[in-house]
C-alpha cells in the first residue's frame, strides 16, 4: 500500500481539480477521507461515488475563509473516523488577469483571504487534532507562484510566496512534535482553474510547451501523487519544503 491506508486525510477544495484527483487517489490507497469544499453539489456526489465503490469518505461544506466551518470540518473527521492524520490543504483561487495597479483593494484581499488565510485557519484547527493524534503530516497547495513571478497575477504570486513561508513557519514550530508540514508547487494543471485562467490569457496554453522541460503541462492526479507521498511516512525526513511539481517549469 501506499503509507495512507486507514489514515484519516481532510482534503480542502476536494470537489474539483486537483483536490478532487486527491481525494479519490487517497481514498482508493485506503484512505479514510473528509472532502471539504464550498461546492456542496459536486463534493456530496463525489463522496457517495467514492463510498459506493466501497471506500472511505465524507464530504463536508466548509468554506476555508470562515473560521466556524474550519473547526467544524475537523470536528467532523475526528467524529466520524476517530482521529485526524493529515490534511491537504488545497482549496485556492486564481488571478484576476491584471497588472498590479489595475487590481482592486478587493480582489487582492479575496486572493489573499482563500489563498493565505484560509490556509492559516486550516492548520490552526488542524494542528491540535494532529497533536492529539500523536503526530501527522500537513501539505498545502502553493505554486510555482511561491518561487517566481506568474504572468498578471502579482496578487496570487504574492499569496503563494506567502503560503509558502506560513507552510516553513508551520513545519519549524510544530517538527518537534511529530508533525511534517510541506508544500506541492504545481505549474500548468488541467483542471477547472487552469481553463478559468486560459479564458483570461488565451495566449499561454501555446507557451506551455515550450516553457516545461517535459514540454506538457500536468494531470491533476501528477500533482495528488506528490502530495500522497508527502503525507505519508515515505516522506518521514521531509518537512518545510515546498517541492516544484512543476515538469521543468522553474528551470528556465
Ligand atoms: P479548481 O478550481 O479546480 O478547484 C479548487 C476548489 O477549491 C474548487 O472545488 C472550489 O470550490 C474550492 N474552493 C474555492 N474557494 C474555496 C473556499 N473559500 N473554501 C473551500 N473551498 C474553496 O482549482 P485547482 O486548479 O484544482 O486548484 C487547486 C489548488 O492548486 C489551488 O490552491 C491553486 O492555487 C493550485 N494551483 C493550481 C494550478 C493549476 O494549474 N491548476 C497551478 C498552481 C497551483
Amino acid at each position: 500500500m501506499s503509507g495512507i491506508s486507514d489514515r484519516s486525510i481532510i482534503v480542502t477544495g476536494g470537489a474539483s481539480g486537483i483536490g478532487e484527483a486527491a481525494a479519490r487517489l487517497f481514498a482508493a490507497n485506503g484512505a479514510r477521507v473528509t472532502i471539504a469544499d464550498v461546492s456542496t453539489g459536486a463534493g456530496e456526489e463525489l463522496a457517495r461515488e467514492l463510498t459506493g465503490k466501497g471506500l472511505t469518505a465524507q464530504f463536508v461544506t466548509a468554506d476555508v475563509t470562515d473560521e466556524e466551518q474550519v473547526a467544524a470540518m475537523v470536528a467532523a473527521a475526528e467524529e466520524a473516523y476517530g482521529r485526524l492524520d493529515g490534511a491537504f490543504n488545497n482549496a485556492g483561487v486564481p488571478n484576476h488577469g491584471k497588472d498590479l495597479a489595475d487590481l482592486t483593494r478587493a480582489e487582492f484581499d479575496r486572493v489573499f483571504a482563500i489563498n493565505v488565510t484560509g490556509p492559516f485557519l486550516c492548520m490552526k484547527h488542524e494542528i491540535p487534532a494532529l497533536l492529539r493524534a500523536g503526530g501527522g503530516s500537513i501539505v498545502n497547495t502553493a505554486s510555482v507562484g511561491s518561487f517566481i513571478y506568474i504572468p498578471k497575477a502579482a496578487e496570487y504570486t504574492a499569496s503563494k510566496h506567502a503560503l509558502a513561508g506560513l507552510t516553513k513557519a508551520a513545519a519549524a514550530e510544530y517538527g518537534e512534535h511529530g508533525i511534517r508540514v510541506n508544500a506541492i508547487g504545481p505549474s500548468t494543471s488541467k483542471t477547472p482553474m487552469y481553463m478559468e485562467y486560459l479564458k483570461l490569457n488565451p495566449a499561454y496554453e501555446e507557451t506551455v510547451a515550450a516553457t516545461h522541460a517535459l514540454r506538457r503541462g500536468s494531470e491533476p492526479v501528477e500533482q495528488a501523487e506528490a502530495a500522497m507521498w508527502l503525507l505519508s511516512d515515505a516522506a518521514s525526513y521531509v518537512t518545510g519544503v515546498t517541492l516544484a511539481v512543476d515538469g521543468g517549469y522553474t528551470l528556465y
